[in-house]
């Protein structure tokens, strides 16, 4: 049986066996649980941010080659890898004192196709040394010890698929720096 959790304005109408997106209160039985003995969710409150259009709008560079642009690219990587269909300008949050991009909104993501999809392909330009090789490292294993609590084996899985197209992607396009 679903059942609506009411706690916060997310509302969630949780399937049995699964949890709401705050990830701490699950539907067993019909009964919404709590885990540890904590019913709530976790928020976080980015002071003075501004979202992605009003960046431009204020006439600052998002893509370029300044670091903007290079947070920009690593989301991209990110949004292929956890197959996140919700990126957009409201989601995309700037804090303007220390040029930071602060991702948020990830509710739709962890789905379990295996395709790499747009729009989420990265932008046409190398990624990162350091990128390149935490993307070479991340595969079953790693993925089962950084979050293998946290997903489940079909979303793990899915993850894994969806980094080695990732690569194959970045390499046919030349956008893959060379293995040190
Ligand atoms: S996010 Fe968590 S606390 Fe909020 S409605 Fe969903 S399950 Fe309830």
């Amino acid at each position: 049986m679903k059942v609506q959790c009411e706690l916060c304005p997310k509302m969630c109408l949780i399937q049995p066996g699964q949890s709401g997106e705050c990830r701490v209160r699950i539907n067993i039985d019909g009964v919404l649980r709590t885990v540890d003995g904590t019913e709530g969710s976790v928020q976080l409150w980015i002071e003075n941010a501004v979202r992605g259009d009003t960046v431009e709008q204020m006439g600052l560079e998002r893509n370029g080659p300044g670091l903007f642009g290079a947070q920009r690219q690593l989301m991209h990587v990110f949004d292929v890898i956890i197959f996140n269909i919700d990126r957009n300008d409201r989601n995309e949050l700037y804090t303007l004192t220390d040029q930071k991009l602060h991702l948020i909104d990830h509710s739709r993501a962890f789905r379990t196709p295996h395709e790499v999809v747009p729009p989420s392909l990265p932008e046409p330009r190398p990624v990162s040394s350091e990128t390149a090789a935490r993307l070479r490292r991340l595969d079953r294993h790693e993925l089962d010890r950084l979050i293998g609590d946290l997903l489940t084996p079909r979303q793990l899985e899915a993850v894994a698929v969806r980094r080695d197209a990732l690569l194959v992607v970045l390499d046919a396009h030349g956008l893959l720096p060379d293995a040190d």
